[in-house]
């Protein structure tokens, strides 16, 4: 397929080497253009003109936040203004329901499809391509996107025809891996001030009632306080509360939990944690009770 690829960083950058892996013919761009360079050594083709990663049959997009996607997508030569006729843009970045629902018109408006494919995995899944995928939007959209996605992902869900219902599950996901480590954060600080050793009390955990792979792997940066290099930056993660807190207010859903994790993300910033992995709201908890 002609794929064009939008936004190379921690997951887009392993997301675009496996669609090049994968003997698709793949135009890369990044804001920052030097992050092109290990792509095209492994066969993309770079541009510094989003109109150029256009020029295919699907684009697909994985950026920061809402205000990115927002300019790169619907700016001046931008996505919207450069796609083809029925071509498919696949936003697969964490943004909110709202925005969503204006790419989707904006693509309507301008005869092309649009699927919202956001993901779970981190930039290690990504790099492996098992990332899971959950995609919304016409049919015959995602079918359109299932070869890249063959590439990026072990398994596509489908939700429906909406695809802000796609960003709505994805915020919800995110919402509880927060809402996990915030409680693992406070039963370790528990455990360890009462002088129990942290890793064997995560084995216990790990190996008995909570065997998914979000307790093990976070769990053991929590136990380790290893919160460098970051998988998932600190800012990311305090956006995708901060998106869950605006559906949950647009649907009239009280989400308590949310609102603490918000605060939570605000004081790990606050206390310079920016450049540190999300699971850092986790020694909070330990800091809170005179530990770390
Ligand atoms: P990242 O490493 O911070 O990369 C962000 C990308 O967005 C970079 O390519 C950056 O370009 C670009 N960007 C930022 N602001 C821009 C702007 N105003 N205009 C144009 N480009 C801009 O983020 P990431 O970890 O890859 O995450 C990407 C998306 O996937 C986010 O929505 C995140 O929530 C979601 N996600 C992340 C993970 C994870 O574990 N990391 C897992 C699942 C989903 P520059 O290189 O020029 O800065």
């Amino acid at each position: 397929m002609k794929i064009g690829f939008i936004g190379l960083g921690h997951m887009g950058t392993g997301m675009a080497c496996n669609l090049v892996k994968a003997g698709h013919e793949v135009t890369v761009y990044n804001r920052s253009p030097e992050k092109a360079t290990p792509l095209v050594e492994q066969g993309a083709r770079a541009t510094s003109e989003i109109t150029d990663a256009c020029a295919g049959e699907l684009v697909i997009t994985m950026l920061a936040d809402d205000h990115a996607v927002e300019s790169v997508v619907l700016g001046a030569s931008g996505v919207v203004a450069s796609l083809g006729n029925n071509a498919v843009h696949a936003s697969m970045s964490t943004v909110s329901v709202a925005l969503s629902e204006r790419l989707a018109a904006a693509h309507a408006t301008a005869g092309q499809r649009y699927v919202a494919a956001p993901v779970f995995g981190r930039p290690e899944a990504a790099a492996a391509g098992k990332l899971f995928i959950v995609a919304a939007g016409a049919d015959q959209a995602i079918d359109a996107c299932l070869p890249a996605f063959a590439a990026l992902g072990q398994k596509t869900f489908r939700i429906g025809d909406r695809p802000e219902a796609a960003n709505l599950v994805k915020l919800s996901g995110n919402f509880l891996i927060a809402a996990m480590i915030e409680s693992l954060g406070e039963a370790l600080a528990l455990v360890s001030k009462g002088g129990i050793d942290r890793r064997v009390y995560l084995d216990l955990l790990t190996s008995t009632l909570f065997t998914a792979p979000v307790y093990k792997n976070y769990g053991g940066m929590i136990a380790e306080g290893k919160f460098e290099p970051a998988g998932f930056a600190a800012p990311l993660g305090q956006k995708d509360i901060r998106l869950t807190l605006a559906a949950a207010e647009a649907l009239r859903v009280a989400m308590r939990l949310a609102s603490l994790l918000r605060d939570r993300f605000l004081t790990l910033l606050a206390q310079g944690g920016e450049n540190l992995d999300w699971s850092a709201i986790a020694r909070l908890a330990a800091k809170d009770s005179g530990q770390g």
